[in-house]
């Protein structure tokens, strides 16, 4: 194997990664009140760079209690919405600010290409938390017409006044570790509520920096408090803690499972984002190089480390060949390399156990009898990257076709009716996203319509906006994030009814 390269990021941001050695608790660096620590490995070389605080149930009690004292402190509590919007614009303001630094952080935590991060991540981030800003001055109720026909002669008046849920327990995963955060402390502060983060313990970093930022736009200490920690000892704790009011999590399948368990079992309010095995289709009428762009940017984007990754593609047998040998061919001609390099396409993946768990999918698809035209190996040399791979003909029946693998691991399947297609693209318990590529209207839609996803797309794909809804149907998740969806999962409507005659 050949010898490592130290990654530069590494030295420019030193003193920054030291300082995020803490919890990040009422508004201060806190340290742990245990000993064990969790290593962070950089992607591209596999060398440790940091040691984490890993929380322990004392850490995760501070960190709820300072939550609940701030959340009923008059301070807060008693915001105006104007002031709750000013705040969320600042933030939006010094993340921009710090976009370049936050860009490296995630390229070093999670390996993936700074320049990615800085237009996909950041930009991304910035824009949606300003989105958010402006949700926090246009909270409504309802006045509602009532009967009451049990008091026939009485006079009402009734409305819905939303109210902020409480203290929000939000955990969240390595794939976009800043945004997955956003998506959850920026509509939670935008309604008052206040947050325990818990991010992934292989990419902290960003999570730890936004506190400090948080405290620099002058929020009041305890509206988010962050706390590094292994899911089954930190998360665990906070999702069974009782002065949590609601969880809101971002994970795979088996995890939002005993969430959800933990959330029933404490009456929490819950919102799961999980997993998906999206499927993209492409009808005869699409030229060949406008399915290979489509669907290489469909899997190979973030190394395939996408919810809403197109991990399953089907193309009308028409272009079935010629589909194949053009995503194989770009595939093999992607250049792999560390996040620091500019001229990356694909960089590492999270981790030694991702890297092996996604070649272990390869060979078993093989072994399944999916034929593999290209990539599926590690590669020679320190750091967690594995060439990007294509298994054609695979089927429905296939375990590679069914479970999510969470990397750059495209199976294809060809197909001969819209029918039969709708058929296969349903034929999985997730239901994250979906895509179809086609100029024919009538099949946009017939698509469209009977496809199980929370998200359609028609000639694109991964395409998000802060003001679109998002989400899965089946075993893909609970509840909805960016747009009112996401405002309206961290309020209650407060029924009141007045009597007036
Ligand atoms: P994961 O293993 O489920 O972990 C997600 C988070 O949950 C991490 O912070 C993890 O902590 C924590 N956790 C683990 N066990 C826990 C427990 N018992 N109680 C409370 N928290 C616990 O998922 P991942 O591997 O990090 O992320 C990949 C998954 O996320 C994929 O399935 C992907 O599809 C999904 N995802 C979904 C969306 C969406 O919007 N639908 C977006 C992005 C990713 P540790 O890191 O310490 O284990």
């Amino acid at each position: 194997m050949s010898t490592i390269i130290e990654n530069p990021l590494i030295t420019r941001h030193q003193k920054l990664i030291k300082r995020l050695q803490k919890l990040f608790i009422a508004g201060q660096w806190q340290d742990s009140a245990g000993e064990e620590t969790i290593a962070v490995y950089d992607p591209s070389n596999g060398q440790v760079i940091s040691q984490l605080v890993a929380a322990n149930e004392t850490d995760v009690n501070k960190a709820v209690s300072s939550a609940r004292e701030c959340f009923v402190s008059p301070v807060w509590a008693a915001m105006k919405p104007t002031e709750r919007q000013r705040l969320l614009m600042r933030l939006a303001d010094l993340i921009e600010q710090h976009a370049d630094e936050l860009a490296e952080l995630e390229s070093i935590d999670n390996g993936k290409p700074v320049v990615a991060a800085r237009q996909a991540d950041l930009n991304g981030s910035i824009e949606f938390v300003r989105y958010m800003a402006g949700w926090a001055t246009k909270i409504t109720g309802e006045t509602l017409d009532v009967s009451v026909p049990r008091l026939k002669e009485g006079k009402f008046f009734a409305y819905t006044k939303p109210q902020p849920v409480g203290v929000v327990a939000a955990i969240v995963p390595w794939n976009f570790p800043l945004m997955m955060a956003l998506w959850k402390v920026a509509p939670a502060l935008a309604t008052g509520c206040t947050v325990v983060l818990k991010p992934a313990e292989q990419s902290s970093l960003t999570a730890l920096r936004l506190g400090e930022l948080v405290a620099e736009a002058g929020y009041p200490p305890g509206v988010l408090n962050i706390i590094t920690g292994y899911g089954g000892t930190a998360g665990n704790t906070l999702v069974h803690h009782p002065d949590v009011d609601k969880i809101t999590f971002t994970g795979s399948l088996p995890t939002g499972k005993l969430i959800g368990h933990a959330a029933v079992e404490g009456m929490k309010r819950f919102t799961l984002e999980l997993g998906g095995k999206s499927p993209m289709i492409v009808m005869p009428d699409i030229s060949v190089e406008q399915a290979v762009q489509g669907a290489a940017m469909g899997i190979f984007y973030n190394q395939g480390q996408v919810c809403t990754a197109a991990s399953r593609l089907y193309v009308h047998r028409s272009l079935y060949d010629d589909v194949v040998r053009g995503i194989a061919e770009f595939a093999a001609r992607m250049s792999i390399g560390p996040g620091f390099d500019s001229n990356t396409q694909l960089g590492p993946l999270i981790s030694e156990d991702q890297a092996e768990k996604v070649c272990a999918y390869v060979r078993l698809g093989q072994s399944e009898g999916a034929e593999l035209i290209t990539g599926g190996q590690r590669l020679d040399r320190p750091g967690y990257y594995v060439s990007p791979a294509v298994l054609a003909n695979a089927n429905n029946q296939m375990r590679v076709v069914q479970e999510e693998i969470f990397g750059p691991v495209l199976t294809v399947m060809p197909f001969d009716s819209t029918e039969e297609v709708i058929e296969l693209a349903n034929g999985t318990e997730y239901g994250l996203a979906a895509s179809v590529w086609t100029n024919d209207l009538k099949a946009a839609h017939q698509i469209t319509e009977n496809v199980k996803a929370g998200i359609s797309w028609v000639n694109c794909h991964n395409v998000l906006d802060p003001n679109l809804p998002f989400g899965g149907v089946g075993f893909s998740g609970i509840g909805r994030e960016l747009g009112a969806a996401s405002i309206n999962a961290y309020l209650e409507p407060h029924s009141v009814m007045m009597r007036l005659a």
